[in-house]
Order: C-alpha cells, then sequence, then structure tokens
C-alpha cells in the first residue's frame, strides 16, 4: 500500500516538472521569439522645418529622397550583417554629414559671425554610456567624434579647442572652417540677417533647416541613438542647441526606446525633451507613438516647433512633427521600408 502511494508521488512530481517545463509566460515567448527572429531596424530624420511640395525643384526633391534611401540602406545593411546599433547610427550619421543637402557636417548653417560650429552627441542604450562634441569648427565628422568621446574619453561633454584637440590626439578627420563653406546656406545666412531688425525671435518660422539623426535597433536588441547638426542660421557665437545634449536632443535606454531630434533647440533643452518620451514611457507605461506626439505637443504650446524619430525596444518605429515637413525614413525588418519628406 505504502509503495503505491508513494509511486502515485512520484508521478505527481514529475508530471509537474514536465507541466513546467512547458509553461512559457508572454515575456519568455517574446524573448524567445526576438531570439529567433530578432527585429533589426534603422530610423533616420534630416531635419523639421518648412519643407513643402511647392518650396523643393524636382531634382532637390529626387536628390533628399535618394541620400536619405542612400543612408537608410547603409545602416539596415550592416544591422542586417550582424554589425551593432552604434557602427549602423555612427556610418549613416557620417554619410549625412558628408552631403552638403543636411545641416550637419559639409552642409552646415553659419553662425551670427559667418561661421561654421556644429554639435554632436551619441548614446548606447545598453550601456546607458553617452558622448557629445559642441562648438567645433574643425572636426570633419562631429558624429565620429561624439561617439569616440564615448568610448574613449572619461567625460560625457567636450566642447571647442578641447574637443578638437581630443579628435585630433584620436587622428580623426580635421579640417579648415571653409570646408563647410556652401553657397546656399551662405545665402541663407544672408537672408536671416536682411529680416533680423523686425524679427527678433530666435528662429525664422520658414527656414529650411537639416539637423540628421539617427536610431536603430541590432540583432541583440541594443538601440542606439545620435544626432549632428550646424545649429540653427545666425545663431550667436557659442551657443548650444539640444542637438549635443544627452536627454534633449538625444537619448536611448534599451528598457524604453531610442530617439533623436530636431527643432528649435531651446524649447528641447528646457523640455529635457528626448528623456521626456523614454520616461513617459518607463513611468507611464505610454507606447513610443503617444509619448513622442506628447512632448512634440507640448513644445507647440510653448512655441516651439520640431520633430523626434524613435524606435521601441520592440523595433517599433515611430516619428511626429508639427513643422511643415521632415525629412526622414525608415527601414525595418519587422515594417518594411519608407521615406517621406513632407506632412501627411
Ligand atoms: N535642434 C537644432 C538646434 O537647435 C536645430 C535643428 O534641429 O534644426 O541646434
Amino acid at each position: 500500500m505504502t509503495s503505491i502511494i508513494r509511486l502515485q508521488n512520484l508521478l505527481a512530481i514529475v508530471i509537474l516538472i514536465v507541466l513546467n517545463a512547458c509553461k512559457q509566460t508572454p515575456e519568455s515567448i517574446h524573448e524567445k521569439e526576438s531570439i529567433d527572429n530578432p527585429v533589426v531596424a534603422i530610423v533616420i530624420h534630416g531635419g523639421a522645418g518648412s519643407i513643402t511640395q511647392s518650396s523643393l525643384s524636382v531634382e532637390r526633391e529626387l536628390a533628399y529622397k535618394q541620400k536619405l534611401e542612400e543612408a537608410i540602406n547603409l545602416g539596415y545593411s550592416i544591422l542586417e550583417d550582424g554589425g551593432s546599433a552604434g557602427d549602423a547610427v555612427e556610418q549613416t550619421i557620417k554619410l549625412l554629414e558628408d552631403s552638403p543637402l543636411f545641416n550637419a557636417g559639409k552642409g552646415a548653417v553659419f553662425n551670427s559671425n559667418g561661421e561654421n560650429e556644429l554639435d554632436a552627441s551619441f548614446m548606447d542604450g545598453k550601456t546607458m554610456n553617452s558622448g557629445a562634441v559642441t562648438g567645433v569648427k574643425h572636426i570633419k565628422n562631429p558624429i565620429v567624434a561624439a561617439r569616440r568621446v564615448m568610448d574613449s574619453c572619461k567625460h560625457v561633454m567636450l566642447s571647442g579647442v578641447g574637443a578638437e584637440q581630443f579628435a585630433e590626439e584620436q587622428q580623426l578627420e580635421i579640417v579648415d572652417n571653409k570646408y563647410f563653406f556652401t553657397q546656399d546656406r551662405y545665402e541663407g545666412l544672408i537672408n536671416v540677417k536682411s529680416r533680423e531688425e523686425s524679427e527678433k525671435e530666435i528662429y525664422q518660422k520658414d527656414e529650411k533647416r537639416g539637423t540628421v539623426g539617427a536610431v536603430a535597433i541590432d540583432k541583440d536588441g541594443n538601440i542606439v541613438a545620435g544626432t549632428s547638426t550646424g545649429g540653427l542660421t545666425n545663431k550667436k557665437y557659442g551657443r548650444i542647441g539640444d542637438s549635443p545634449i544627452i536627454g534633449a536632443g538625444t537619448y536611448a535606454n534599451n528598457k524604453t526606446c531610442g530617439v533623436s531630434c530636431t527643432g528649435v533647440g531651446e524649447y528641447f533643452i528646457r523640455t529635457l525633451a528626448a528623456h521626456d518620451v523614454s520616461a513617459l514611457m518607463e513611468y507611464k507605461g505610454l507606447s513610443l507613438e503617444d509619448a513622442i506626439k506628447t512632448v512634440i505637443d507640448k513644445i507647440g504650446t510653448m512655441g516651439g516647433d520640431g520633430g523626434m524619430i524613435g524606435l521601441d525596444s520592440h523595433g517599433n518605429v515611430a516619428w511626429y512633427f508639427n513643422t511643415s515637413g521632415m525629412f526622414r525614413g525608415y527601414k525595418s525588418s519587422k515594417q518594411g521600408t519608407e521615406v517621406q519628406l513632407y506632412g501627411n
């Protein structure tokens, strides 16, 4: 009799063990899915502002579309080959910095002194490490310098000549400030200066901007975000915008999302816009889409304009802007490809 009871107990234990092994929580199912078939994606922007079909010639529209496509294809190919989100973001932004079409690197706008002062930042959502350079005039690719600050410097942000000295020590490419001259941006400065008497605003509503940013998620689920800019046309010498400020223009956290912003930096600094998106997701449970919209709408009520791109920890892409257009695009193993210039 006792041996039968023992046998029954043993059987019950074995059944329990087997049942437990088969049991999967929704989370573990998701983890398995993402290990078997990880989502890789990259989303980019090339600035928000007065971007309408009537303001762009057919040739220029095509040029923007082609460059945005080239950029997402480059970033995506790195991710598809198993590369890191960090490499995808750095290489994609570098490509946009080398194009005169965007207000970053080669195509940077002019400050009120007729010089180009560039800002960039980079953040890794796994480690929460970050790096930034601000007010640099001779670093050809500020995004490369920002990442290098993150990887090879004990500080988060370096400015001006110090940042340039660091870049030189790191053997990054140094150029004369004249390298950043483009006729188009110079005319933009002359144009803004001629209106300055009547308009005391920190920015012109009808200005075409062109800051660049990228956010990527790689096969390991790591999210990285970066932003690079020449700032605002006719900005006061020494002015620092949101783009090099972690939490304002750029933010990444594997738990929530990665975000890159574009717009009138002063408003994005006051609202800590990029971090606010992550905080709304983490503390209030908002989706990325709702969080981005909440923050941009808040900026709108304060009188600022701009937009954001981002992706969440499941690789879902989102963007939103309160200007007439925003150069933008994404390529994702889950959502396909899209490139857009104007509002919907
Ligand atoms: N956010 C940039 C700045 O204020 C400009 C832009 O994104 O257009 O410097």
